[in-house]
């Protein structure tokens, strides 16, 4: 491998914390003969993760995406129906757009926060628009109450991907119930996770009972074998749900270490030259999924080889989507988002890190900026 890789320990990008609790849970489940997704661990992680985001109702999915495309079928997006999506998002915002045979539109991000830019969003709007999806990118609230006046004088339903923003506050307001529904995920890079996992959360009776409905082969909720709907198996596993009632007891101290970790990159690298991180709006509590910082586009993919050597994990920040093969042909104007992710990169994040671990970060990222600053 690469030689002038030390002995250094890794230092990753997102590591989860399994522990004792966890296994205690799933153990729990084992032993009712709890495995499929019948049982009670399911409701109950609904219940008591839906009360957590300030939603009335939980349909716990097999994946963040799945709980996307439910969201979507549940809030009646079909064919030629258009969907305003950020360009800056993972990929699966745009896809399950497609799912439903609807279009993507994509509009630009706003630079200081890189959540949904608002007059993107406005000018974005035809007759056909019936639906916008935020992205609380890397853990950071949009800005919801324009979006929500907005959606409420075009009659759209707005969506939101709360995917990276478990216990992020808008306002005060918790993210993914203030939109007429959410979703999560709980992949295991998340801020907490089932392994694979997602949830579509709604304070609408209306749309609950859809998204379950479609979770479950389009079955009839009395008729036993009728399906009215053509539906998916979407559901989560009751061994997902006991991983993810122990992480979600959790998860006031997953946070509480997140808020350290961002706050302790800043301090430590507000000196460092060339390098700007994520903004954090006054009307927001961030949750710093990942922490996030734009340098040079020139240094950047430099920077990340650097780091890599030093046993260091990143990440580049996405693609626009409308830069990727089968988003190409859509006509879109979106130079900050272009901009954002060729600049951006994700810092190790993770719960998991030590003190020592964010210092080893910052210092190369500084040894890498300043060297950089002498040559210029
Ligand atoms: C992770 C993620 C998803 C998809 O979730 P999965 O559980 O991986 O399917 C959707 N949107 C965003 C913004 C994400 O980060």
């Amino acid at each position: 491998m690469n030689p002038s890789k030390d002995q250094l320990p890794v230092i990753y990008v997102a590591q989860p914390v399994i522990g004792e609790l966890e296994a205690r849970y799933v153990q729990e489940a084992i032993q009712r003969g709890e495995v499929s997704s019948l049982g009670s661990f399911v409701t109950e992680f609904e219940e008591r993760f839906a009360k957590r985001v300030g939603a009335a109702h939980g349909i716990a999915t097999c994946n963040g995406t799945a709980a996307l495309h439910l969201a979507l079928l549940a809030a009646g997006i079909g064919p030629g129906d258009e969907v305003i999506v950020p360009s800056l998002t993972f990929v699966a915002t745009a896809n399950v757009v497609k799912y439903v045979d609807a279009s993507p539109v994509f509009v630009d991000i706003e630079s200081n926060y890189w959540g949904l830019d608002y007059s993107a969003v406005r000018s974005a709007i035809t007759s056909r628009t019936k639906a916008i999806i935020p992205v609380h990118l890397y853990g950071h609230p949009v800005d919801m109450d324009p979006i929500m006046s907005l959606a409420d004088e075009h009659d759209l339903v707005v969506i939101e991907d709360a995917a990276e923003a478990h216990g992020a506050e808008y306002k005060g307001r918790p993210v993914g119930s203030i939109g007429h529904v959410g979703i999560f995920s709980f992949y295991g890079n998340k801020i907490m996770t089932t392994g694979e996992g997602g949830i579509v959360v709604t304070n609408d009776e209306m749309v609950a009972q859809r998204a379950k409905q479609y979770r479950d082969h389009g079955s009839d909720p009395v008729r036993r074998y009728w399906h009215p709907v053509i539906g998916y198996n979407y559901r989560m596993t009751n061994l997902q749900a006991a991983l993810g009632l122990a992480q979600l007891e959790q998860l006031e101290g997953f946070l509480e270490r997140k808020r350290e970790i961002s706050a302790l990159y800043r301090s430590l690298m507000s000196e460092i030259p060339g390098i700007e991180f994520q903004a954090e709006e006054s009307w927001a509590s961030p949750v710093s999924w990942m922490v996030s910082i734009l340098v040079g586009p020139e240094k950047r993919d430099e920077l990340m080889q650097r780091l890599d050597e030093k046993s260091i994990e990143v990440r580049p920040f996405f693609y626009p989507l409308h830069t990727l093969p089968p988003y190409q042909d859509i006509t879109s104007n979106c130079p900050v988002a272009e901009e954002v992710s060729s600049r951006g990169i994700n810092l190790p994040s993770g719960v998991p890190l030590t003190d020592k671990d964010v210092e080893r970060v910052a210092n190369a990222v500084s040894e890498f900026c300043l060297k950089d600053q002498q040559q210029a």
